[in-house]
C-alpha cells in the first residue's frame, strides 16, 4: 500500500473502523468501490486558435443515502485515485452529519492559473457538456472545491440550463452558486464557520478554555481564510497563514481581517501577509516582526491547533515526527496519512478528522439545494443557526461515540458513518443481515 495514495488510505481507515464497529462485511465491500467512475476529454479552443484536450473525471462514490453530492476540483495533480478518495470521502461526511446525501466528486487535470477567462469559461462549459445527463438535481449535485469559485458555477449553471432548454432545474444541479442565481446566503463561509463550531464543540466538551490558543493555519482560501478570520474573531490567536507560496508567522497573533482585505486589493501578493494583530510600538515595521516561513514550517510550528487547509497527503510519515500542536483540525480532506495518522494516535495527539471538520461547506450546501427546490430563500442568520445546529449535534455524536468505543476521532466518526450507511443499505435490501 502507498501511503500517499487516499483511496488505499481511505479503504485502511474504512476496514479499520468496520472492524471496531462490527459492520457488516458486505457493506464495507460496497463502500471499497465506487459505484460509478466516468472520465472524460474535453475540447478547449485556445485563445491562440489551437485546439487543447484536457481529461476530468467524476466519481460516483455511493448513492444509498441520496444524491451523490461533492464539488470539482481543477489541480494539476487531480487523478482518478484522488477523485476516488474525495468522493468515498463524501460519502462518509454526509452520513456524519447526517444529511440526505450519497457521496461524489469530480475534477479536472488543469493548472487553471494558466488559462485565461476565456479558456477557464470554456473548459467549464466543455465539462458539463461532456458530463450530461450523468449529473441533476436529484442525480449528482457538484459544488465548488479547490480553484473553483462561485463564477465557475454561474458558467456550470448556464451550459447545464442551456443543455437541458432550462428544464433540468439547473439552479438545484450545482451549489456555491452565486446569490442571483439562486445561491445560499452564508454558503461561501461555511466550511471555515463548520470547522470552528467543531473545534469549540470539541474544546467545551474536553473542559478547555478556547480563548488565546495558538493556531497556524496551512491553506489561505476559502476555507482556510474563513477559518481563520472566524476563529480569530472567537478569541483564538491565530499565528500564522501560508497559501502555496509560504506564509508568515507571529508569535504574538496576526490581523486576519486587514490580511484579508489587503490581500483582495493587492491581488494576493504574499508579503500583505504580515499583519500583527496588536501594534507593534517599537518595531520600524509590521513586516520587521513577522518571519517568512515554508509550507514546511508552518506544519511544525510550537502552536496548540494545527489547521491545514490545504490538500491531502501534508502530515506524513516524513514530518509527523517534528509536529508540536496537540490537535490538529481538518479542515482540508484527507491531509493526514494513514501512517502519520497512526503516529500521531501513539503521541495523543489528537485528530478532529475531516469527514466531521470540514462537513459544514456540505451541510450549507444542502440547505442551498432545499432553497432551490422550494424556491425560498432564508436570511444568512437561519442558515447559521441551522448550521452550527448540524454541526454541534455531529461533533457530539461523533464524540459520544468516541468515548464509548474508543480508538481515534476518525475512526469514531467512520463508525457514525458507517452505522447509518449500514441500515440505509439494509432497508434498501442491498446488503443481506448476518
Ligand atoms: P481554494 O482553492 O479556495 O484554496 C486552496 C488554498 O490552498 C490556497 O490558499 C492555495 O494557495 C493553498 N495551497 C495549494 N497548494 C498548497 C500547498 N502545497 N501548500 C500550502 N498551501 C497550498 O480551496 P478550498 O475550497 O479552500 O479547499 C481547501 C481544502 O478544503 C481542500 O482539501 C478541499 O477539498 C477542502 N474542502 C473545501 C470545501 C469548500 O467548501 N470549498 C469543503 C470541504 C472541504
Amino acid at each position: 500500500m502507498s501511503d500517499s495514495n487516499p483511496f488505499d488510505n481511505f479503504i485502511a481507515t474504512l476496514k479499520k473502523a468496520g472492524a471496531t464497529a462490527r459492520t457488516n462485511p458486505e457493506v464495507i465491500e460496497v463502500l471499497s468501490h465506487p459505484e460509478r467512475v466516468i472520465e472524460v476529454e474535453i475540447p478547449v479552443r485556445m485563445d491562440n486558435g489551437e485546439l487543447a484536450m484536457y481529461h476530468g473525471y467524476r466519481v460516483q462514490h455511493n448513492s444509498v443515502r441520496g444524491p451523490y453530492k461533492g464539488g470539482i476540483r481543477f489541480h494539476p495533480a487531480v487523478d482518478a485515485n484522488e477523485v476516488r478518495a474525495l468522493a468515498a470521502w463524501m460519502t462518509m461526511k454526509c452520513a456524519v452529519v447526517d444529511i440526505p446525501y450519497g457521496g461524489g466528486k469530480g475534477g479536472i487535470t488543469v493548472d487553471p492559473k494558466t488559462l485565461s477567462s476565456g479558456e477557464l469559461e470554456r473548459l467549464s462549459r466543455g465539462f458539463i457538456e461532456r458530463l450530461g445527463s450523468a449529473i441533476g438535481p436529484y442525480t449528482d449535485i457538484p459544488a465548488p472545491d479547490v480553484n473553483t469559485n462561485e463564477q465557475i458555477m454561474g458558467w456550470f449553471v448556464d451550459e447545464y440550463g442551456r443543455l437541458n432548454h432550462n428544464q433540468g432545474q439547473a439552479e438545484a444541479t450545482f451549489t456555491g452558486k452565486p446569490l442571483i442565481l439562486g445561491g445560499s446566503r452564508g454558503r461561501s463561509p461555511a466550511t471555515g464557520r463548520g470547522g470552528l463550531i467543531t473545534l469549540l464543540t470539541y474544546l467545551k466538551e474536553r473542559g478547555i478554555a478556547h480563548e488565546g490558543m495558538t493556531v497556524a493555519v496551512q491553506g489561505f482560501g476559502n476555507v482556510g481564510s474563513h477559518f481563520a478570520r472566524l476563529a480569530s474573531d472567537a478569541g483564538f490567536t491565530v499565528v500564522a497563514i501560508s497559501d502555496v507560496r509560504g506564509g508568515v508567522y507571529y508569535p504574538q497573533g496576526l490581523d486576519v481581517e486587514k490580511i484579508i482585505s489587503e490581500r483582495a486589493k493587492s491581488g494576493g501578493d504574499e508579503r500583505n501577509f504580515c499583519y500583527p494583530k496588536m501594534s507593534v510600538s517599537d518595531a520600524g515595521s509590521a513586516a520587521q516582526v513577522c518571519s517568512e516561513i515554508t509550507n514546511e514550517e508552518l506544519l511544525t510550528l510550537p502552536v496548540d491547533i494545527l489547521v491545514p487547509a490545504a490538500l491531502e497527503n501534508q502530515i506524513t510519515e516524513q514530518n509527523v515526527g517534528a509536529i508540536k500542536a496537540r490537535l490538529i483540525l481538518e479542515l482540508a480532506n484527507g491531509p493526514t496519512t494513514t501512517l502519520a495518522d497512526q503516529l500521531l494516535a501513539k503521541r495523543g495527539v489528537e485528530v478532529i478528522p475531516d469527514i466531521l471538520a470540514n462537513a459544514g461547506g456540505v451541510t450549507a450546501s444542502y440547505f442551498e439545494w432545499t432553497q432551490n427546490l422550494q424556491k425560498l430563500y432564508w436570511e444568512e442568520r437561519e442558515v447559521n443557526e441551522r448550521l452550527d445546529k448540524k454541526m454541534e449535534q455531529a461533533t457530539r455524536g461523533v464524540l459520544h461515540e468516541h468515548t464509548e468505543r474508543g480508538g481515534t476521532l476518525r475512526e469514531a466518526a467512520y463508525r457514525v458513518a458507517l452505522h447509518r450507511l449500514e441500515h440505509a443499505m439494509l432497508s434498501r435490501g442491498r446488503v443481506h443481515p448476518r
